[in-house]
């Protein structure tokens, strides 16, 4: 799933390709990613676009006084591609057809349609649920008393942390880094840290999501890949070693994700029970 570093890249470079060019038609051909009908998405043709931003981790592509929001959910992804898509492309979701012979396309892959679009009023933006319910971004992380009431919740740090309402931008990758980059246990209270430990989390927020930023903005030309190369040191790394002090990176698994950590660093040394394995045992 795009999180903030790369959401934020995506914004940057679709940005500075289509900044300037005019829109000549847009359609939908996954009827279903379009979740508002006024205005019409075809009202977009004629317009000249402004650039590309990020709201969280969603993309907003403003032409005029109208704002295409989008969010990729896990599998979209919004690129730029010099010919058009062929209608009987499956993939394709939202078609921004552009004067110069580009298309802005929302693509999403796998069988689950859950990327979608809003064509909003650019005054109204604001106020839609998706982005009027957000707390503030992950990085450039919100000041230590800032972010200290935004912990001031007795829940676990790993749901928190991804829930978007509390703070904007972090999903299943990053949290695993944020948290082992901080010494912080998924399981840890977010109302029980003390000061010192939210600074560490304060401080991996700006280390790690900027990191993997310049990251990007090295290695990222011009068009955004499929597959954008995560610079990841613990997730999806379970068995390995932890790149720190050795340990093996354990994991736990549920339904839809896998939650990744060093029990040397974070657990107190404990091993957490993984409930899939749990469930197999039975
Ligand atoms: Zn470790």
């Amino acid at each position: 799933m795009p999180e903030l570093p790369e959401v934020e890249i995506t914004a940057r470079r679709l940005s500075a390709a289509v900044a300037g060019a005019r829109v000549e038609s847009a359609l939908a051909p996954g009827l279903v990613a379009l979740k508002t009908f006024d205005p019409p998405l075809d009202a977009l043709a004629g317009r000249r676009l402004d650039g590309v931003r990020r709201i969280g981790k969603m993309l907003a592509v403003d032409g005029g006084d109208l704002t295409l929001l989008v969010h990729l959910m896990s599998a979209g992804r919004l690129q730029l591609f010099d010919s058009r898509a062929s209608l009987r492309d499956r993939a394709s979701r939202i078609l921004v057809r552009l004067e110069d012979g580009h298309e802005l396309r929302l693509r999403e892959f796998g069988t689950q349609q859950r990327a979608w679009a809003k064509l909003l009023r650019s005054d109204a933006v604001r106020e839609d649920e998706a982005v009027a319910t957000l707390g503030p971004d992950a990085y450039p992380p919100p000041p230590l008393d800032e972010l200290g009431g935004l912990l001031d919740q007795p829940r676990h740090l790993h749901p928190l942390l991804r829930d978007q309402r509390t703070i904007a931008g972090i999903g299943r990758s990053w949290v695993d880094e944020l948290l082992w980059t901080a010494r912080l246990s998924p399981f840890q209270k977010a109302s029980e840290l003390d000061g010192e430990a939210r600074e560490r989390l304060r401080l991996a927020c700006d280390e790690v999501l900027g990191g993997a930023l310049d990251h990007y903005e090295e290695v990222i030309g011009d068009a955004i890949p499929d597959k954008l190369p995560m610079p990841l040191q613990v997730h999806r790394r379970a068995g390995e070693d932890c790149p720190r002090c050795g340990a093996t990176i354990q994991a736990i698994h549920f339904k839809d994700y896998v939650m990744c950590y060093c029990p040397q660093e974070q657990t107190g040394g404990r091993v957490l029970k993984d409930r899939r394995l749990s469930r197999l045992l039975k």
